[in-house]
């Protein structure tokens, strides 16, 4: 299947510069900024730098090197932010919606990393 990537997607306007955002990190592949609509205390989307349009585009198309970046990316982020189950942190949870049954919004991969407050259960 070919994936179709929308270049004027807003993650694509934030990774071109064209409009800002709050960058928690960012790596040689990846960026990190918070939700302009936090639904948590800690409320970070991730992305690729890499014209993705969804998670299984991404883990099929994207280098070994990018899908290492992202997911090391991830794990920073949750060590600098004190969120590791175990560590003092109380736990977080990641959330990539995907296509039309995933209600994704934006057109480029991304992952919601959320923490800070009790998650409740996975889906109400
Ligand atoms: P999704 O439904 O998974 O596609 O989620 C897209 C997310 O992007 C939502 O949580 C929005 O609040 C967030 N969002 C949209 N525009 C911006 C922006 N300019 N900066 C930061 N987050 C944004």
């Amino acid at each position: 299947m070919a994936y179709a990537y929308d270049d004027q997607n807003i993650f694509a306007k934030i990774l071109r510069g064209e409009i800002p955002n709050d960058t928690v990190m960012e790596t040689e592949h990846t960026l990190a900024f918070n939700d302009i609509g936090p639904k948590a205390p800690v409320h970070v989307l991730v992305i690729p730098k890499g014209q993705y349009v969804n998670y299984d585009h991404f883990a099929l198309d994207a280098s070994d090197a990018e899908i290492a970046d992202f997911t090391r990316t991830i794990g920073a982020i949750c060590r600098e932010a004190g969120i590791q189950p175990g560590e003092g942190g109380g736990g977080y949870r990641l959330i990539a919606n995907s296509g039309e049954a995933g209600v994704q919004e934006v057109p480029h991969m991304h992952v919601h990393l959320l923490a800070g407050r009790p998650l409740g259960r996975m889906l109400q």
